[in-house]
């Protein structure tokens, strides 16, 4: 039923037209280990899986005679793994890898206080909702501490959503063309449940607990849709047909009632607390601002509306490097201390994409807003570029007549980090979920970059002698900064990176 790509391995039943292959692979593999210890009787053989690239947070079924086409938008596992590290930054997990005592007060305190936490949601928020594409959020490049501990959470929402789409076919709600009826659906979501269950199984005694947790962030998230989208469209949405599936909070209060009554481990309370707060708590604070902004754009975007409505939101295609670049130029220019700080984070973390889209939007003339943006930017980097944009551009025609431009750019960007490092102090070194990070009264050394004005505009990349060789070492190196032992890069985690 998919059109086969070259690469693909030669199996009937999966088919990817996107990125994602590897992760559907390993899916589906867990599905069919899972399935014949729930029931021996279910039969698979006709069922094809397949990730779709775009947004959305539909997964659906396919019927042609008796094959099955399983479809999931390649938006919900990018989406998916964004709610996994707000999770993540909901833990308060201690260095020896405890729990805080106060881990419940301080997982209320972050999501009202904790400024990087706020932006990330905010961020993924607007980046799913107002440009239908998760990937236009910044990604994670360095590894949150102790992700590692929360993969199930991750591969327990995406099997959780293979599994309840073949619940469908295994329980025959595909015999008949009408839509599916709330029974059918919560039916479904019972099977998935189990399905997962039986995959914890495999792993250890709290199988119960991780198959609950990665359901509820499935019906978090879909509940999480089903408020943004009805804020947002209003009467339109309220006024369509009773779609395919019961409401959201229905689904979620049935697959609480549904849960064991077993003890769950004691961990269990602060995963779903974290997992309520941020489907739940955190974006409905941050949605008046959302929706100011979805305003403001002429709506949400098509991907992240019910089909049926499609047609009366925008359709735009957003460039992803040129969004993270917007996002952190936005950051550095706020009045907000605060973002400063994480928009010079932010771009050390996305070097050299951001920095060199940073440069490039200099000369983007038929965006002037967006040329602004970066302007006033790299000011706040460098006030020196107040009078230096003239020369800068002179400097990218010599280079550019050269055929210099992508070296010269590269080490243009190498400068914009020594001052993004300069701002941060101390702060480059460690990351904005640390303790103290954003704490102004805290006792930092100079920075060591604000007398270098010959290199400003990087011609050979004259930097000077750092007194931290590490600094040193990045500003020599630019590979140097992906690989910084500091700051413990996802490359080593088992949760994906994303890219
Ligand atoms: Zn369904």
């Amino acid at each position: 039923m998919f059109a086969k790509q070259g690469r693909l391995p030669d199996r009937p039943d999966v088919a990817c037209l996107s990125q994602s292959l590897g992760i559907l692979i390993e899916r589906v593999d867990e599905l069919k280990a899972a399935c014949p210890a729930v029931d021996p009787g279910w039969d698979l053989s006709g069922i094809c899986f397949g990730v779709v690239p775009g947004g959305g947070l539909d997964a659906y079924t396919e019927r042609v005679d008796n094959e099955f086409a399983i479809i999931v938008p390649e938006g919900l596992f990018s989406l998916a793994n964004l709610f996994c590290r707000l999770v993540i930054l909901l833990q308060p997990i201690e260095a020896d890898g405890v729990y805080l005592p106060t881990a419940h007060f301080e997982q209320f305190r972050r999501v009202t206080e904790d400024p990087h936490l706020r932006f990330c949601t905010a961020d993924v928020l607007r980046a799913y909702f107002l440009h239908g594409d998760p990937y236009v959020a910044l990604p994670y490049r360095s590894a949150l501490p102790y992700q590692d501990r929360f993969t199930y959470l991750l591969t327990g929402m995406e099997l959780y959503v293979l599994a309840h789409e073949t619940a469908h076919v295994l329980l025959d709600h595909l015999d008949t063309d009408g839509p599916m009826t709330p029974e059918q659906e919560l039916a479904a979501d019972d099977v998935a449940h189990r399905i997962l269950v039986q995959h914890f199984s495999t792993i250890d005694e709290h199988s119960e607990a991780r198959a609950a947790l990665a359901g509820f962030l499935f019906h978090g998230l879909n509940e999480l849709w089903e408020t943004t989208v009805a804020a947002a469209l209003g009467g339109r949405f309220e006024a369509m047909p009773a779609g395919n599936h019961p409401p959201a909070v229905e689904r979620a209060l049935q697959f609480t009632l549904s849960m064991s009554r077993t003890a769950p481990p004691d961990w269990f309370l602060l995963v779903f607390n974290a997992v309520t707060l941020a489907t739940r708590e955190l974006p409905e604070s941050l949605l008046p601002e959302m929706l100011a902004d979805a305003e403001r754009l002429g709506g949400i975007h098509a991907r992240a509306a019910p089909r049926a409505l499609a047609h009366l939101c925008r359709v735009s295609t957003a460039n992803k490097e040129h969004c993270w670049t917007e996002t952190v130029a936005r950051l550095l220019t706020s009045q907000d201390r605060e973002d400063v700080l994480l928009g010079a984070w932010f771009l050390i973390d996305n070097f050299p994409n951001v920095p060199i889209h940073l440069y490039h939007g200099l000369s983007d003339d038929d965006d002037p807003e967006f040329q602004a943006l970066c302007r006033a930017a790299l000011i706040t980097l460098s006030p020196i570029y107040e009078h230096y944009f003239p020369r800068l551009a002179e400097r990218f025609r010599e280079v550019y007549a050269q055929d210099m431009l992508d070296d010269y750019m590269l080490n243009i960007s190498q400068y914009a980090i020594m001052m993004a490092i300069s701002i941060l102090d101390e702060r480059s070194q460690t990351a904005p979920w640390a303790d103290g990070f954003f704490d102004e009264t805290k006792p930092r050394g100079r920075g060591q970059c604000r007398h270098i004005v010959a290199t400003v505009d990087g011609a050979g990349a004259r930097y000077p002698k750092r007194q931290n060789p590490d600094h040193a070492l990045a500003m020599a190196q630019p590979e140097a900064l992906v690989t910084d032992p500091h700051r413990a890069r996802s490359v080593r985690s088992s949760v994906r990176p994303q890219s």
